[in-house]
């Protein structure tokens, strides 16, 4: 037996962040690096850019899906995010935990607050872009929202910026280095990874028999 390998649970890693912090960008790079993380698939009535694939970047449901699996309860936690839905489902993040693997979330605060609450062990980071210029800078040289959008996502993204005290880590993503950022959040992972509490005690126990 290697110690080490063998986990109580997998560990929930959740990344938040106001639109235009660079969370998602920071999460892909994450995706293409880091072979021992699942990433959760969200679900969204939000209709996909021209680059997403459903079942890949999100699970596309319409209005009518999204509620009926609210009220079958399926999802773990779920927000509305400018006019559409966005959750999480219950399955996903089971599978994933209960096999010991660990999985990283990509989500808005709303749903953040409530895994906080049934993932008390949970790992929640917060992303934040340097300044409100920077902001908004990044969001209008994305071209993919209208003005109205872009309105809206600023306004929601000061809302967000005040529930940072919800969250146990704070990454900074400056201007052109956003590999500084990924690194910091790789850090904290590597951290968390290493608490004692995620390992079975009583096999460490018997391997050096204490
Ligand atoms: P976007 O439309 O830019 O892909 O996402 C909008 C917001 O919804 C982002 O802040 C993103 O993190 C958040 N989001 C994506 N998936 C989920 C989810 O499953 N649950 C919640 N609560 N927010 C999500």
């Amino acid at each position: 037996m290697v110690l080490g390998m063998i986990k109580e649970h997998g560990l929930l890693i959740v990344i938040s962040g106001p639109s235009g912090s660079g969370k998602t960008s920071i999460t892909k790079i994450l995706r293409e690096t880091e072979a021992n993380l699942n990433f959760s698939i969200s679900a969204t009535t939000r209709p996909p850019r021209p680059d997403e694939l459903d079942g890949v970047d999100y699970y596309f449901f319409s209005e009518v899906e999204f509620q009926h699996k609210i009220e079958a309860g399926e999802f773990a936690e779920w927000a509305v995010y400018g006019s559409h839905h966005y959750g999480t489902l219950k399955k996903t993040l089971n599978d994933t935990l209960q096999s010991g693997k660990d999985i990283l979330l990509e989500i808005e605060v709303q749903g953040a607050i409530q895994l906080r609450k049934l993932y008390p062990d949970g790992i929640f980071i917060f992303i934040i872009p340097p300044s409100q210029a920077s902001l908004e800078a990044r969001l209008r040289n994305r071209r993919t929202e209208s003005e109205d959008d872009i309105r809206r996502r600023l306004l929601i993204a000061k809302s967000e910026i005040s529930y940072i005290n919800n969250y146990d880590y704070i990454v900074f993503n400056y201007d052109n280095q956003i590999e500084k950022a990924v690194e910091n959040v790789r850090c904290i992972i590597a951290a968390v990874r290493c608490r004692v509490n995620r390992y079975i005690l009583r096999q460490i126990q018997k391997e050096f028999n204490l």
